[in-house]
C-alpha cells in the first residue's frame, strides 16, 4: 500500500502535486493500493476547504486512488499507542513549560550547540507524575542505538541516539505530533513504501523509532524527492512563486495532463519529452530520477502545454474553451503559435467574438465591410466572401484587408484568414454583430 499524505493548510504546491504523481505511478507499477491521508492533526493549521480543493486537484489529473482517509480520525488509536509507550516506559510525561524549553533553547544556542531535551522529566518518579496537577506532553525515549535506513534514492542514512532526541508524541491538548501520527497511520495502513519530499528526511528516522518503540517490525521503503527549484533564481520554489501552486497553473490555462508530463519529465531522463502518466507507468523507474533539485521552468511548460493542447481532440479542446463545436477547437489551434495556454487562446477568441469598433484609420472602411457583413448571404469559401465584399463595397489593398481582418478578428495581426474563415464561417453574424 502507498499513501499520499498532504496537510490542509494551504494552496497545492507542485511539489506536492509531483509527490502525488510519483505515489500514483509507482503504485500501479507495483500493483498496489494508493491512499490518500489528509494529514489534519494540526488543528491551528488547517484552513477550512483545503482537503476538499486537493481531492479536487486529484481528480482533475486522474489520480486514482483506494480509499480517502482523515488522520483526526485515528486520534484515539494515536493515543492509546502512546499510553502503551508510558506503561512499557518507553514514553514518559514532560511537563517542562514551553518558557522553559525556550530557555533551553537559547541556551544552546549561545553555546552554538544543537538544542536538545535535557530529560528532566524522564527521571520523574511515578508517584511524582501522579501528584503533579499540570498539563504534560508525552515525549519518546529517544534510541538506545543508531537508526539506519537507506533511502532508494539517497543511499543509507545513519542517525545516532542524539540526532533523535527524546521527542514530543502528544501534545498536551493530547493530539499527536505529524512524526507520531504519520508513523503510526504508516503502520496502521500497512505502508510499504512511503515516497515524500526530502524536506521529510529528518523525521524518517524518528517515524521509524516511532514504530520500533510499538514493536512493528516490518521495514517501509523510502524515497525522499528532490525540492523544485525555481529555474530563474535557483532557490527552492516557495509559495511565493505563484507558478508553486497547483491552483494558479490551472487558472493559467494549463492543461493537468501538460504539467503531470512536466512534473515527471523535469531533470529526468525519459524515453520521450511529451507522454501521458499512463504512458509513463510503463517506463518510469522512481530509483533513477535525479538526486539533485528539479529546476522548474515555466517556458518549458508552456512548450509542453502547446504540445498537449495540439493533441487534444478538437470536440473536447472546443469544450474547455466554453463551445461544442470543432471547429472551435481547430480555430483554437491555429492559435498555437502564439498562446500556449487555455487562458491565451480563450483571449484570442473573445477577441473575435467580442462587438468591435472601428479600426482606428480605417473608420469608413470598417463601417462599410460591417455592414455588408451583416447582410452578405453564407459563403462556403473566403475567396467568394472576399469577392462579394469587394463588389459591395469597392474597397482594394490594404483599404479593404486591414479592417476586414480587424472586424472578422478583432485584431490586426494573426493567422492568415484564409486559415481562420472554415472556422468561422458559421459564425459571421454573431462576429459582426
Ligand atoms: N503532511 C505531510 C506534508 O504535507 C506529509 C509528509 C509525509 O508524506 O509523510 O508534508
Amino acid at each position: 500500500m502507498l499513501r499520499f499524505a498532504p496537510s490542509p493548510t494551504g494552496d497545492m504546491h507542485i511539489g506536492n502535486l509531483r509527490v502525488a504523481i510519483f505515489n500514483y505511478i509507482v503504485a500501479k507499477q507495483l500493483n498496489e493500493g494508493l491512499i490518500i491521508r489528509i494529514e489534519d492533526t494540526d488543528k491551528a493549521r488547517n484552513i477550512e476547504g483545503k482537503d476538499k480543493e486537493i481531492l479536487e486537484i486529484l481528480a482533475l489529473f486522474s489520480i486514482d486512488y483506494k480509499t480517502v482517509f482523515y488522520q483526526s480520525e485515528n486520534i484515539k488509536y494515536h493515543q492509546k499507542m502512546a499510553l502503551q509507550l508510558m506503561t512499557q516506559k518507553k514514553a514518559f510525561a514532560c511537563f517542562c513549560s514551553d518558557d522553559k524549553l525556550e530557555e533551553l533553547k537559547e541556551e544552546s544556542i549561545k553555546k552554538g550547540i544543537p538544542f536538545r531535551y535535557d530529560n528532566f522529566c524522564e527521571t520523574l518518579s511515578d508517584e511524582t507524575v501522579l501528584n503533579t496537577n499540570a498539563p504534560f506532553t508525552v515525549r519518546l525515549k529517544k534510541p538506545d542505538h543508531n537508526i539506519k535506513f537507506k533511502d532508494l534514492l539517497k543511499g543509507e542514512f545513519d542517525y545516532a541516539p542524539f540526532d533523535i532526541d527524546s521527542f514530543i508524541i502528544l501534545r498536551q491538548d493530547k493530539s499527536p505530533t505529524y512524526n507520531y501520527a504519520c508513523s503510526v497511520d504508516d503502520m496502521l495502513m500497512d505502508i510499504s513504501m512511503v515516497i515524500r519530499g526530502e524536506d521529510h528526511i529528518s523525521n524518517t528516522p524518528k517515524q521509524i523509532h516511532i514504530r520500533e518503540s510499538l514493536g512493528y517490525t516490518k521495514e517501509i521503503k523510502y524515497v525522499h524527492l528532490p525540492i523544485i527549484l525555481n529555474a530563474q533564481t535557483g532557490k527552492k520554489m516557495s509559495k511565493r512563486d505563484d507558478a508553486s501552486s497547483v491552483k494558479w497553473l490551472i487558472e493559467q490555462g494549463f492543461l493537468p495532463s501538460a504539467i503531470a508530463n512536466y512534473l515527471v519529465l523535469m531533470g529526468n531522463k525519459t524515453p520521450k519529452e511529451i507522454f501521458t502518466l499512463e504512458e509513463a507507468i510503463s517506463w518510469f523507474d522512481i530509483e533513477t530520477i535525479s538526486r539533485s533539485g528539479a529546476k522548474f521552468d515555466i517556458d518549458k511548460l508552456r512548450f509542453i502545454n502547446r504540445k498537449h493542447i495540439e493533441t487534444l481532440d478538437e470536440m473536447r479542446l472546443s469544450k474547455i474553451l466554453g463551445f461544442a463545436d470543432e471547429s472551435i477547437g481547430k480555430l483554437a489551434k491555429l492559435y498555437l503559435e502564439e498562446a500556449s495556454t487555455i487562458k491565451e487562446i480563450k483571449e484570442k477568441l473573445d477577441n473575435i467574438f467580442s462587438i468591435k469598433t472601428t479600426l482606428e484609420g480605417f473608420e469608413n472602411e470598417s463601417n462599410k465591410i460591417k455592414e455588408v457583413l451583416q447582410k452578405a448571404p453564407y459563403f462556403e469559401e473566403y475567396e467568394d466572401l472576399k469577392n462579394y465584399i469587394v463588389e459591395q463595397t469597392q474597397l482594394k489593398g490594404k483599404n479593404l484587408f486591414k479592417p476586414l481582418r480587424y472586424i472578422l478578428t478583432g485584431v490586426e495581426n494573426g493567422p492568415n484568414i484564409t486559415d481562420i474563415y472554415p472556422f468561422i464561417k458559421n459564425y459571421i453574424g454573431e462576429i459582426t454583430r
